[in-house]
């Protein structure tokens, strides 16, 4: 073992392992069912994998535009054109990022300064208030409501103050599954309009969304889509997450600062894969149905635990189900959710962990973007709990 004298003055003193890497390594201790980092096990199309041999066969091997290559951002252009009626200039407001993280990370760093406030609502995915840390910036925790996870707009209007530099918006939501309704989006125009509050919305799921619901991108919406930094991710569309690679819209000011981090943070994004998403993505079938698919297994996972003790309200978005299981034990959920994975086989990710103070709202968060018998062998274990 090597040895360094123990005078790091941390930067993140509070922060250890992700949850999502804690959890995937106990359930493969314990050869359990993984539910619990949100990734899918089904197989990428052969088209695009295909597509990058092709890629790196023809020798698309060295450094694309540090922006990323232009087809890829043309046709992201049009498809924010297609999807949200909103035109995008692929040269200046369009960059490839090496995934959905790496553009939040590099989002915040190109805008927040010292003692800026960053809105963030809890339950929140874990990779935005280190984010914010980091840059110096100050967290203002909102909590969304427990009975549905929506946002308590009051609560916003409340802590809204000249000091407010950024609203970090993320729907659909993870970990619960919530999106935003046309009503939250008048809330959020009403919140911004007389001041220049930058809007970081993660939209991620922009595809995974249920029941005829459709996606409220910020990119819909002038007022919002001006002061947006949006933020998606060809892992969780083309479920390729291992291939980290997304992208970030916004207008061409913020965008230029965003470059200005992004090309000294990554510089720019692995160039065949990004060759093979531009032709795969030149046809729209290929990312307008995603959404059956998934509602078909959001579908197959809520049959196979219809039968069982815990209680849920169908998700919403995303490929994550919460389930309730107050009428099953009074553990709080990091320990069921370890003990589920060690004695009954099955890993999920314990929500209370997305808290600035932990909730403890009896709830853990399972990942149907699986092989339906995996999520029927999931549905076995969960009814005899
Ligand atoms: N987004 C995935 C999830 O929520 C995990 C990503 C990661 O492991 N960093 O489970």
């Amino acid at each position: 073992m090597l040895e360094y004298p123990n005078t790091i003055s941390s930067k993140l003193p509070k922060v250890g392992t992700t949850i999502f890497t804690v959890m995937s390594q106990l359930a493969k201790e314990n050869e359990a069912v993984n539910l619990s980092q949100g990734f899918p096990d089904f197989p990428v199309s052969q088209v695009l994998i295909d597509l990058v041999y092709k890629y790196m066969s023809q020798g698309y091997n060295q450094y694309p535009p540090m922006p990323g290559v232009m087809q890829l951002r043309e046709l992201i252009a049009e498809k924010m054109e297609r999807l949200y009626s909103c035109s995008y200039n692929p040269e200046e407001e369009v960059t490839i990022t090496a995934g959905g993280t790496q553009a939040i990370f590099t989002a915040i760093m190109a805008t927040i300064n010292e003692g800026d406030e960053v809105i963030i609502f809890t339950p929140a995915y874990d990779c935005y208030a280190p984010a914010v840390e980091l840059a110096g910036g100050k967290l203002v925790y909102v909590q969304l409501k427990s009975s549905d996870y929506s946002i308590d707009w009051k609560q916003v209007k409340k802590v809204v103050s000249r000091h407010t530099k950024m609203i970090l918006i993320n729907s659909p939501h993870n970990p619960s599954g919530a999106v935003l309704k046309h009503a939250d989006i008048q809330e959020l125009i009403g919140i911004t309009k007389d001041n220049d509050i930058i809007i970081l919305s993660d939209e991620v799921y922009e595809h995974i969304i249920f029941d005829g619901e459709t996606h409220q991108s910020m990119a819909k919406y002038p007022e919002l889509a001006n002061r947006s930094l949006i933020v998606y991710s060809f892992g969780k569309t083309f479920h390729v997450t291992g291939w980290k690679t997304g992208y970030a819209v916004g207008p061409s000011n913020l965008m230029a600062e965003f470059r200005k981090v992004h090309q000294f943070n990554v510089f720019t994004a692995n160039a065949p894969i990004q060759y093979a998403l531009a032709e795969y993505m030149s046809s729209s079938e290929n990312y307008m149905h995603i959404h059956e698919v998934y509602q078909e297994k959001r579908n197959i996972f809520l049959s196979a635990v219809k039968a069982s003790r815990f209680k849920l309200k169908p998700t919403k978005g995303t490929y994550f189900q919460l389930l309730d299981y107050s009428k099953i034990s009074n553990e709080e959920d990091t320990a069921l959710a370890t003990r589920l994975t060690i004695e009954h086989k099955i890993a999920s990710i314990p929500v209370s962990v997305f808290y600035h103070n932990p909730v403890q709202n009896s709830v853990l968060r399972f990942c149907f973007a699986k092989e339906n018998d995996t999520l029927m062998k999931a549905g076995d274990i969960l009814c005899n709990i």
